[in-house]
């Protein structure tokens, strides 16, 4: 034992000597030399640990362990999976202490990824359905069968000229770019997205600002940090973020959280501000208001980095274009917002509001923000709650500092792939209409109506990590057009499980869960830049051992198969002769005429497009695929600073041509793009040419992807779009402030999501299942006594403009008074005489429709029931909570697209007869809410100032090309 001991000793101190020579952080030993947090990488490949179940015998089990990263939200955290040498099993997965986001931390929900793999509900083969949708008959088909069906349909489509009537719905995408290299491939406009339910109103008010959809703060540095959601335990990049914050914490800094109810996130707050919903942006502006009076902010960041000039000249023509003149403008700009203002709208005490305004002005630089989801997405005009948040880091200067707050993709790095298909010369008007022409993503949970007012219909449609029925507002109305085949032809779920949407349709394809499909992805997660490596571990287990694998279904359970090798396979078949132009995006480069495999298409990405990857693979004597597939993720860069000071090269500027204020434009030709589809590309002059960055001080910088090149204060997008009253940061009140709710009305606050649930994926981890399985109504008592509500567990009826749902009250001081609060989480169900779904979370369900709408109502609750998994008897609850975005009419705020979540409701006791999870909907009051909210709308047509659809410098996932942005003759 000592010689042994001696032996790994030796071994442990020859890789530490290695790691440090490397520059790299070595992880001691753990097992039986050291205790420590990580396994070594140096001993991934045959990592021993004493059997628990064998205990206290003293029994070894041998596991290689094998990179991933997890699929249970948008973080994708790096896990290793155990995999039991002897079974060839999975036996459970940790973290990877490779990965440099979450650098092997998880939330409770990444090793939980083990329940998913074992579930004993999971779809194992394709099914198609043998009665009419809905009516629970499946029968099992090939993936022949199956591919070759869909790819004559697609081909059909396409050579008829129906390019839009072809649609792939993508829920959580877990990836970078290669379902929008699919669909680009195709040339159809019919990718479309979730984010309009989701971060939409989030990103539009950073978009203005910074051309740039999304903040990357730099909590670990920051000496302020303030969050409007409750970030530690379920905001953007959670796990990742929230490891940095408690670091921050750790080191003096202050926390502040805005967030109606006590959060997780709001208990770990220094200061925790519970406001009126939707009263958020007046909050940010009268923090911004006291940094302007008292000019704690940094004039030099303003004066150098603001579009002020823009400003003046186009708001302020008889005022000199000086910045003294604009800071005095500025001074009075939102001298209405007051502490006191703020306090009469938000609740939130001046005085409060008063210290809170001064431990911002203290951070200087090291201010970190963000708002995501939460109030964003909560409220008409919640856009405005991070354009007004992102106006305080403005004028702190804090912006791209450390400790300050980044534009996303300066910390997030997208690889180009091989074969880049050119942009698509379609317009999806179902997807993006000409109401909402600078929505920031699709109009996607409006389809259903537009579907209904006969704009259009789909042949085929796809959805992938996506259950629009259950995940949107209006779920009954989504329903009701999926089981319409003369509106939607074909319809095929791409999923690992059942879900209240793949009930409806006609195919049902199982795909892999996180450990048994390929993705890339690079997330802004601190200052720096990387990239990890989603890959079938079982796989990658087996070819570490020598053997071949051409196709993941030879690894996975049944026939679960992977998206990426199932959209190769389908792209090939709808072209198998190469004339549709489609077949060359899917061909080997190094066997011409060949199909390209999985590994060649990471390999080359890899190979060619990752800086630093190939050179660091060399070294351990690897293929950067090897590389990756061994350790699953690979840091880039780190500190990338402050981009937009970056001088433009001498040569971009040989034929700099000057544009207004300071832009300039060159005919050189661009430094190579990484993205597929270039998202944010300011649009070229007039003769064509490019920007190329923007004159600060006489000196070319690189800026920021704005029109102008600078941070605008005032955007001219959305003054020459119809919205001038909206171009500065400012405040437009909720469709749930008070002044607009009649008597006996409450918020409903509904967009929070609990740490240990994602949406319908997570259902199936039997663990998580067991954490978090109800969503009772948040109830003030003070409330509760006015609504005649005795205590907690009380029914209560919550009744919405288009219907109600029966759910159990939960009496807590935590929710601010006049206000309710319901996760969105709960509430699953499953029709009666269908497949079972998540038997630990799914009620079972009838549907009865009658003239005043839908009824759902309850069968059977969630209970044990017998399974390959005894666990499944051991289902001790059977209270799964109430699906309330059913009763939620859409409310598409005019400008992002953002769907409104909060809801005006009445909330009394439940009537006799009422039951937990009764739900209903009257879908023609849908309708006609969908219209009056339609009517706030100033469409393209009216006001496009240069005749085109949308402008073309905002984003957009697949961007089509260029002519595919002209106005219709008839607009
Ligand atoms: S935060 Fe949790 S759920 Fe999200 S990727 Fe990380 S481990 Fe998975």
């Amino acid at each position: 034992m000592t010689d042994e001991l001696g032996e790994l000793g030796r071994r442990v101190s020859a890789a530490r000597a290695a790691a440090e020579a490397r520059g790299e952080t070595f992880y001691q030993g753990a097992s039986r030399v050291h205790l420590a947090a990580f396994p070594p990488r140096e001993r991934w490949d045959d990592w021993v640990e004493l059997s628990s179940r064998a205990w206290p015998a003293r029994e070894e089990k041998h596991y290689t362990l094998v990179p991933t990263t997890c699929f249970n939200c948008e973080s994708a955290c790096g896990l290793l999976a155990y995999v039991d040498r002897e079974t060839g099993r999975v036996r459970k997965f940790e973290g990877n202490p490779e990965h440099p986001g979450s650098r092997g931390r998880n939330c409770a929900k990444g090793p939980a990824t083990i329940n998913q793999v074992t579930d004993p509900d999971r779809i194992l083969y394709p099914l198609r359905r043998s009665g009419p949708r809905g009516s629970g008959g499946w029968e099992r088909v090939s993936w022949d069968e199956v591919l070759d069906a869909l790819a004559a349909r697609i081909r059909t489509a396409l050579l008829e000229s129906r390019q839009n009537e072809i649609m792939v719905h993508i829920g959580r995408p877990g990836e970078d770019g290669f379902t929008e290299r699919v669909v680009a491939s195709w040339g159809v406009d019919g990718h479309n997205s979730h984010t309009n339910v989701c971060s939409s109103g989030g990103r539009t008010g950073f978009q203005f600002w910074m051309g740039i959809d999304r903040p990357s703060p730099d909590h670990a540095n920051a000496a302020v940090i303030y969050l409007i959601s409750a970030h530690l335990e379920s905001g953007h990049y959670f796990n990742p973020h929230a490891q940095r914050i408690t670091q921050a914490r750790a080191s003096g800094a202050k926390v502040i959280v805005l967030d109606t109810r006590l959060s997780n996130t709001a208990s770990h707050a220094d200061y925790w501000l519970a406001p009126q919903p939707g009263s958020e942006a007046a909050i940010n502006l009268a923090i911004a208001n006291h940094l302007i009076q008292t000019q704690a902010y940094d004039r030099e960041f303003v004066r150098r980095w603001w579009n002020w000039a823009e400003y003046l000249t186009a708001c302020h023509p008889q005022a000199p274009v000086t910045f003294a003149a604009f800071e005095e403008i500025l001074s009075g700009l939102y001298a209405e917002f007051t502490f006191e203002f703020a306090a009469a709208e938000s609740g939130v005490s001046a005085e409060t509001l008063a210290e809170v305004a001064d431990v911002v002005a203290g951070a200087g630089h090291r201010f970190s923000c963000h708002s995501w989801r939460s109030a964003a997405a909560g409220n008409l005009g919640g856009w405005q709650v991070s354009r007004t948040l992102f106006l305080i880091s403005a004028l702190l200067g804090a912006v791209a500092t450390p400790g300050g707050t980044f534009p996303n993709t300066w910390n997030k790095f997208v690889p180009r792939p091989v074969h880049v298909p050119p942009h698509p010369g379609v317009w999806q008007e179902l997807s993006w209409p000409l109401e909402y022409p600078l929505a920031q993503n699709e109009m996607s949970f409006l389809l259903p109506h537009f579907l209904k007012d006969g704009r259009g219909r789909l042949d085929t449609y796809f959805i992938r990590v996506y259950n629009p029925v259950w995940t949107n507002p209006d779920g009954l109305s989504w329903m009701e057009v999926l089981r319409d085949e003369s509106l939607v032809g074909c319809f095929v779920a791409l999923t690992p499980t059942w879900n209240e949407s793949a009930y409806f349709a006609d195919y049902v394809l199982p795909m892999g869960v996180g450990s048994e499909r390929h993705d890339t992805h690079s997330y802004e997660q601190y200052d720096g830049q990387w990239i990890a490596f989603r890959q079938p571990v079982l796989r990658a287990a087996r070819e570490r051992r020598g053997e071949k694998i051409a196709d993941t279904r030879e690894v996975n359970p049944g026939e679960v198969w992977e998206e990426n090798e199932f959209w190769i396979e389908l792209s090939w078949r709808i072209d198998p002769d190469g004339s549709l132009g489609i077949r060359r995006y899917y061909e080997s480069v190094e066997r011409p005429g060949e199909k390209l495999t999985v590994d060649e298409y990471y390999g080359w990405l890899f190979s060619h497009s990752v800086p630093g990857l190939p050179e660091r693979a060399a070294a351990e004597g690897l293929t950067p695929l090897q590389w990756m597939r061994r350790y699953g993720a690979f840091e880039i860069s780190r500190g990338q600073g402050a981009v937009h000071e970056q001088e433009v090269p001498p040569e971009e500027l040989a034929d700099a041509h000057p544009g207004p204020f300071g832009r300039v434009y060159t005919a050189a030709p661009a430094p190579a793009d990484p993205n597929i589809v270039p998202q944010g590309a300011p649009v070229p002059d007039a003769a064509g040419r490019r920007p190329a960055g923007v004159i600060v001080d006489g000196v070319a910088r690189r800026g920021f992807p704005t029109p102008s090149g600078r941070l605008e204060f005032w955007s001219s997008t959305l003054a020459g779009w119809g919205w001038p009253e909206h171009a500065l940061p400012g405040y437009i009140r909720s469709h749930v402030h008070p002044s607009a709710l009649d008597a006996g009305q409450v918020v409903l606050l509904s967009t929070f999501r609990l740490p240990t649930q994602i949406h319908t994926r997570s259902a199936n981890a039997k663990w998580l299942d067991e954490l978090a399985h109800t969503n009772p109504v948040w109830i003030h008592p003070g409330d509760a006594a006015r609504f005649g509500i005795g205590g907690t567990g009380d029914l209560v009826r919550v009744s919405t403009e288009i219907g109600y749902f029966v759910a159990k009250a939960w009496l807590t001081e935590g929710i601010r008074p006049g206000v309710v609060a319901c996760s969105h989480h709960m509430g699953r169900w499953r029709l009666d005489g269908g497949p079972r779904g998540a038997g630990g979370m799914m009620a079972t369900v009838g549907l009865d429709r009658s003239p005043d709408g839908w009824a759902v109502s309850r069968h059977a609750p969630a209970g044990p029931y017998e399974s390959a998994d005894p666990d499944s008897q051991r289902i001790w609850w059977s209270d799964t909570g109430v699906h309330q975005n059913l009763t939620f009419a859409v409310q598409p705020d005019p400008i992002s697209g953002m769907h409104c979540w909060h809801q005006a409701v009445r909330v009394r006791r439940a009537e006799p007869g009422d039951r937990h999870g009764d739900i209903a909907v009257d879908t023609a009051k849908a309708h006609a809410v969908y219209q009056r909210w339609l009517g706030r709308t100033r469409p393209a047509g009216s006001v496009s100032p240069d005749g085109t659809r949308r402008p073309q410098w905002l984003m957009r996932p697949v961007k089509p090309a260029a002519e595919a942005f002209a106005l219709p003759a008839d607009q």
